[in-house]
């Protein structure tokens, strides 16, 4: 028998939990799709993915994963054969830069640790070199989703400047938009990429990017551009143009919806809800360390990502005890590790439509599942989130 009967915990970095009022809101009947309201609602999502970006710059909606909008933004602004340097912190960046090798890029990246966030100097130091001017964009993720390190975009931008280097900066928000702060325009971020199914709390297959006048200038002359993803024909006079075909209507509803929450929240204080939930989070792992076989796998406290926390086990067993445990006892569906962390680490998600309970329910059959299956851990992790979050959440 379990105990798990009752809603299901997705307590996985992606796709998240849809608010239902998100799934209500697509469920209605179909409209017209040439004029009338849904002009309206591609507006209200424009104008919300430049208030959640901090940005006046152009947004573009795929009907596309996030996988999708990576070949976007690289094709709409890139020549077959031009270099770009990916900034390695974890498996995203490096995955971003992999699609830019399919499309004829000279993908060269800056090598970084999987505990670490980007090392800017040794990014300065590179682009330093750089004086012919051979690189043409440097690409890296706000959050690694695989190691769960938050890199510094500002300090980023900071080393490009210093340099005087004209490559485009282009950042993928996949698994940090609307859960931490992100300032396109100030922090002189040329292209955004994200995705819905994230921090922006709507189910999975429309994706963005945003690019600002730079970027628009640079896709003038841009020859990987191919008819799907080009960013002419989608600014084009008809509403299809948006999506080069038949919009995405249902979903388009239920982005506008996941929108409309994330403003009535506000930003500010979605993004403390996240690091608090993050900090409770981080204080349970910190207990749980006590007992050796579990550990950070991000080293510098100030590096951990709010959005989702990866935990490294010393046994592949313990590992898989956890996850089979929280899933099959318990309801709970806790984040594998990915890529190089295959088999090495758990994931417990903590972004978009979140509260306290829910990361209580998800730390609570964790911490159960170590104590039931006799795996080495500090007791008393539940324990120390709850006080922390007692302490902190503001009265
Ligand atoms: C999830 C994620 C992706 C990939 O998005 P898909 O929708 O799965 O294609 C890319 N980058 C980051 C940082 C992510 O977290």
């Amino acid at each position: 028998m379990s105990v798990k009967n009752g809603r299901q915990f997705l307590s996985i970095p992606g796709p998240t939990t849809v608010p239902d009022e998100v799934l209500a809101a697509m469920h209605r009947p179909a409209i017209d799709i040439r004029k009338g309201e849904l002009v309206d609602v591609t507006a209200a999502i424009k104008d919300g993915l430049r208030m959640i970006s901090k940005s006046d710059g152009t947004p573009f909606i795929y009907i596309a994963n996030g996988h999708g909008a990576w070949e976007a933004a690289l094709s709409n602004v890139l020549n077959r054969g031009d270099k770009v340097l990916v900034l390695e912190s974890g498996s995203f960046a490096v995955g971003w830069g992999q699609t830019g090798g399919t499309m004829g890029l000279d993908v060269e990246i800056l090598p970084g640790s999987w505990q670490r966030a980007v090392n800017v100097d040794a990014l300065e130091a590179r682009l330093k070199e750089d004086k012919s001017g051979d690189i043409k964009a440097v690409l890296v993720v706000q959050v690694d989703t695989a190691t769960s390190v938050v890199n510094d975009i500002s300090a980023i931008r900071r080393a490009i400047d210093n340099v005087g280097h004209d490559a485009l900066f282009m950042v993928d928000t996949i698994a940090s938009l609307g859960t931490m702060d992100f300032r396109m325009d100030e922090w002189g971020v040329d292209v955004t990429v994200t995705a819905c199914q994230k921090g922006l709390m709507m189910s999975p297959g429309v994706s963005f990017v945003i690019a600002n006048k730079k970027a628009l200038a640079r896709h003038e002359t841009a020859n990987l551009r191919t008819a799907y993803w080009d960013w002419t024909s989608r600014l084009g006079p008809e509403h299809y143009q948006n999506y080069a075909g038949t919009p995405p209507v249902h979903m388009l509803f239920g982005l506008q919806k996941a929108f409309e929450m994330i403003k009535a929240e506000g930003l500010e204080a979605i993004f403390l809800r996240h690091q608090l939930l993050a900090e409770a989070t981080r204080m349970a792992v910190k207990k749980w360390s006590e007992g050796g076989e579990f550990s950070f796998n991000i080293l510098n406290p100030a590096e951990r990502a709010n959005s989702v926390t990866t935990v490294l086990a010393a046994n592949d067993k313990s590992l898989d005890a956890v996850h089979k445990y929280c899933s099959e006892k318990c309801g709970v569906v806790v984040g594998v590790g990915i890529s190089q962390l295959s088999g090495k680490a758990l994931r417990i998600a903590h972004m978009g439509h979140i509260n306290a309970p829910m990361l209580m329910g998800t730390l609570s059959a964790i911490e159960m599942s170590m104590k039931a299956q006799d795996i080495p851990h500090g007791s008393g992790g539940v324990q120390a989130a709850i006080d922390y979050l007692a302490e902190n959440v503001p009265q």
